[in-house]
């Protein structure tokens, strides 16, 4: 489908995290010649959830020309170094996926190799002691460093963030239009073939007519536009994610904020605990098959501390994707486009993604197929990728309390991750795509955390003799013990950094 009509009149539909990122981008880059109008509702409101993030958050920020301690403020952030995973491999035991690059790697072989043959030395101490960013994690210590900083992200208040983004928007120029889409009005056939069909307004409910040239779904679950209105289909992944519901309560805080996301490991599917500077946000996510949804919110509040600031609420959905994510002249965004559940907070970051991708491709003179095929190339493989990863969480364990985590154990997984596992389990490598989003270091902290024991290691570990072997590891062990010692206590250097705001 290729039209030459130029366009000015962008609406974006939705009002939260992703409508509101999309629109500071947008307005940022293009705002001088684009028409911008968000619609959202307050009645209908927003997710509620998403206040973990991975580093490449910065990136977006840098965009944006934002100061990072006037967003903390704002936002109530607090950093985080990585997640912790407990229980995920079995009960009681935990891992950390840090953020940041554990040992030295040689460009011939990362340092798991090094490390492995230390380990049947017996010179080596646990993996994570090699990386910084864990054990300043569990130091509860944080602060920025000059040279060769901690590699980190944020844990947010998302409405905050959405208010932040919004007056960050509205200075651009965006509209912002209060109101519940009563329905989605296409072009008829006499509008000209090349428009027939496509999105030509909003019909809100209390009469007004919002008419745009180019439409960006970010209307959360449930699709109005993109799922509903264009009739576009969603490709299910229960099968190998089968938790469809989530239950999320925030607390008060009743100890200082830690750096890093707590993800605890359930017979029912996990928990996730989000410390921000002024409250905890807790979460379930389980399968409908294991936990009912009228026990999950029980179950939720007898595993967490703290007083309840809000009352707990069922999230349901379909782990998946949309068959296209930018169908005629409309783009969905967020939740709108898919989901995978929140393990590796990933959904903001394909939020971000997605804006810089539209700003990329944007038509200029008109829809391009091209264009639309390449973005919808693009965010398919992404997301998929993001799911392996995910997958393999789940995958290699061995709990034996549920038909949950013997069904994901048992599953047939996709050729790509039983590769994947397979080269690591052999001979300890991993290879990272360029279009993907979590690298090598990722991956061996899962695989290893989760239980994978390489067989092997990369002959160039063993031409270092067991001396030189012991001063390697043993240098780098000192180097983390001293960065680590050095910093502050992180509640402390939030307040500090959040002060004058
Ligand atoms: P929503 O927040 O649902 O916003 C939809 C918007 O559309 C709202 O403004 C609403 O008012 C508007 N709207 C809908 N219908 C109408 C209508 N008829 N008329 C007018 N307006 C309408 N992501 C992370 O990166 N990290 C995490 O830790 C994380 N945790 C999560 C936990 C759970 C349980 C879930 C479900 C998601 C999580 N996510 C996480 C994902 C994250 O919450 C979302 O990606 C993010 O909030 C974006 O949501 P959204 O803006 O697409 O949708």
């Amino acid at each position: 489908m290729n039209t030459s009509t130029p366009f000015n009149r962008v609406v974006i539909a939705g009002g939260g995290t992703a409508g509101w990122m999309m629109a500071a981008l947008m307005s940022k880059l293009l705002g001088k010649q684009l028409d911008i109008k968000l619609v959202e509702s307050e009645e209908i409101g927003t997710v509620g959830v998403g206040e973990a993030t991975i580093p490449a958050l910065h990136t977006f920020h840098n965009l944006l020309g934002i100061n990072e301690a006037e967003f903390m403020a704002a936002t109530n952030a607090t950093f985080k170094l990585g997640i912790n995973f407990e229980g995920w491999k079995a009960p009681g035991q935990d891992y950390f996926h840090s953020f940041g690059a554990t040992g030295n790697d040689h460009w011939s072989a990362g340092f798991q190799h090094f490390w492995l043959k230390g380990m049947a030395e017996g010179l080596s101490k646990t993996y994570t002691d090699y990386n910084p960013e864990t054990v300043a994690a569990f130091a509860n210590r944080f602060a920025h460093l000059p040279r060769n900083g901690l590699n980190y992200a944020y844990h947010l208040d998302a409405s905050r963030y959405a208010k932040f983004l919004r007056a960050m928007s509205e200075g651009y120029g965006v509209q912002r239009i209060e109101g519940k889409i009563a329905r989605v009005l296409k072009h008829e056939t006499d509008a000209g073939a090349a428009r027939a069909g496509d999105i030509a307004a909003l019909q809100m409910e209390d009469g007004n007519r919002i008419d745009g040239d180019f439409f960006i779904d970010c209307t959360g679950f449930r699709s109005l536009l993109l799922g509903e209105a264009l009739g576009v289909g969603y490709e299910d992944w229960s099968y190998w994610l089968p938790c469809d519901r989530a239950v999320a309560v925030q607390t008060a805080s009743v100890r200082e904020a830690w750096p890093y996301t707590r993800s605890i490991a359930h017979p029912f599917g996990w928990q996730w605990r989000i410390p921000l500077q002024h409250r905890v946000g807790n979460g379930l996510v389980y399968s409908s098959k294991e936990l009912s949804d009228a026990d999950a919110p029980e179950v939720l509040k007898r595993n967490v501390e703290g007083e309840l600031l809000t009352t707990p609420r069922v999230i349901r959905f379909t782990p998946g994707q949309r068959d296209k994510v930018w169908e005629r002249n409309c783009v969905a965004v967020g939740l709108a486009s898919g989901f995978v559940e929140p393990l590796e907070s990933t959904s903001i970051h394909l939020i971000q993604r997605s804006a810089i991708r539209l700003m990329q491709l944007f038509p200029a003179g008109g829809i391009q197929q091209s264009d639309m095929d390449e973005f919808n190339r693009q965010s398919k493989r992404e997301l998929e990728h993001i799911r392996d990863f995910i997958v393999l969480h789940y995958h290699v364990n061995e709990r034996t309390d549920s038909a949950l985590w013997q069904h994901v154990r048992e599953m047939d997984i996709l050729p790509t991750l039983r590769h994947r596992i397979d080269l690591f389990r052999e001979t300890a490598r991993v290879f990272r795509p360029s279009d993907e989003l979590f690298a090598e270091i990722s991956w061996v902290q899962v695989m290893m955390g989760q239980g994978i024991l390489p067989q092997r290691y990369h002959p160039v570990a063993d031409q270092m003799n067991r001396e030189e072997l012991a001063r390697f590891l043993g240098d780098i062990h000192l180097k983390v013990a001293r960065i680590v010692g050095a910093l502050p206590q992180h509640q402390a250097y939030v307040e500090q950094l959040c002060a004058p705001y």
